[in-house]
């Protein structure tokens, strides 16, 4: 009997409902021409919520998503929201705080043929997904964020041993499967307790990994390497905000943020999501890049084969990787990569080269 693969389907905001089923139409092929069957199983968050059941995040999709082993997201344009939807979480951290998807992968990769400041970039950002400076995530009740008077804002940032174990762990597991360097991003001569706690079990962590040469940036510093010399990095492990911030920079320099593919996972359940957002200011017009989304899908089945042992998973992801590759290199892009392919044709050119 053919086996099947149950995956969530979550389009989401602005550009979402047009790259979220373009991946979602390339991971069923993939898949069906391994002899794998999915089953999809369709959600809604964000402005599609709200119309039907007047929730940005509602209960039955998270609910839903218990019974998941995987899913794909699409971008929430949270801050289009009217005002009374406004007040708590982004649907994508709630669900990141629910099911504890504490390791955000974020690869930055420059595809052949496709131009790019940096050509040569390849490396991968392990960014810590569950606290560090984004306070509106990072306590178990309430936020980190408050304002004691009209004029006045704080904000509160959370380092701990334990959730920067894991992800120094995830960082020196994936540079094991590279070219062994790690570089720990941080600021410790400023925020020196809390990003400093981050450097020192960073590298306690790597003290278990010999064999992994390591280095470390401030941030600041860090976002100027990469412009002068992305390519030479390989595995960058850092903190919730600073890996978001130089996880865009480095994607848009290995080509087009729109190109750029993250998975954010747990111990055991993964999340596909693009490093881009909802991009209002392009939605419905069918020209969005799903470059971004349909490399987080591939990523989120390669995670699930590596997790699981279930070979035809990275079957799957390697043919959608190499679709992708060979559609970008006979010159078929969207606009923001220079060429002229609406959102559908890019999609047709891939599902093609499957
Ligand atoms: P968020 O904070 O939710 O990540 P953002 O404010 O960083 O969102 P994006 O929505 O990612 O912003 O958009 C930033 C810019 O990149 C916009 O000009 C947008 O049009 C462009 N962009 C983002 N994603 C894509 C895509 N998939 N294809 C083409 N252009 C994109």
């Amino acid at each position: 009997m053919t086996q099947r693969c149950r995956i969530g389907l979550i389009n989401g905001d602005g550009i979402g409902p047009e790259v979220v089923p373009a991946a979602a139409r390339i991971v069923d092929v993939a898949l069906t021409r391994t002899g794998r069957s999915v089953e999809w199983i369709p959600l809604d968050i964000g402005r599609a919520a709200i119309e039907s059941v007047g929730e940005a995040i509602p209960e039955q999709t998270l609910s839903a998503l218990d019974d998941l082993d995987m899913w794909i997201l699409g971008p929430h344009d949270s801050a289009g929201y009217p005002p009374e939807h406004r007040t708590g979480l982004t649907p994508g951290a709630v669900i990141r705080k629910r099911f504890d998807l504490y390791a955000n992968i974020r690869p930055a990769v420059a595809y052949p043929g496709v131009p790019a400041l940096s050509p040569q970039m390849d490396l991968i950002i392990v960014r810590e997904n569950s606290e560090g400076l984004y306070a509106d995530r990072n306590m178990a009740r309430g936020t980190g964020e408050f304002m004691p008077t009209p004029d006045v804002a704080l904000a509160v940032g959370v380092i701990t041993r334990a959730a920067t174990e894991r992800i120094a762990l995830s960082a020196f597991e994936l540079a094991m499967t590279r070219r062994r360097q790690v570089t720990i991003v941080h600021k410790a001569n400023v925020l020196m307790m809390t990003t400093g706690l981050f450097r020192d079990v960073c590298r306690e962590i790597g003290q278990r990994y010999p064999q992994v040469q390591i280095t470390e940036q401030h941030v600041d510093a860090m976002a100027a390497h990469l412009v002068r010399r992305g390519h030479e990095f390989d595995v960058v492990v850092t903190e919730n905000l600073f890996g978001d911030i130089l996880s865009d920079l480095a994607a848009e320099l290995a080509g087009s943020l729109g190109s750029a593919a993250s998975v954010n996972s747990s111990a055991d359940k993964v999340m596909a999501q693009a490093a881009h957002g909802a991009a209002p200011d392009i939605a419905g017009q069918n020209i969005a890049n799903p470059v971004g989304i349909i490399g987080s899908a591939a990523m989120m089945l390669d995670w699930r084969a590596n997790r699981t042992g279930d070979h035809d998973l990275a079957v799957a992801a390697t043919r959608i990787r190499d679709a992708v590759g060979s559609t970008l290199s006979k010159g078929i892009a969207t606009r923001d990569l220079d060429g002229q392919a609406t959102t559908t044709e890019f999609a047709d050119a891939v599902v093609a080269a499957l």
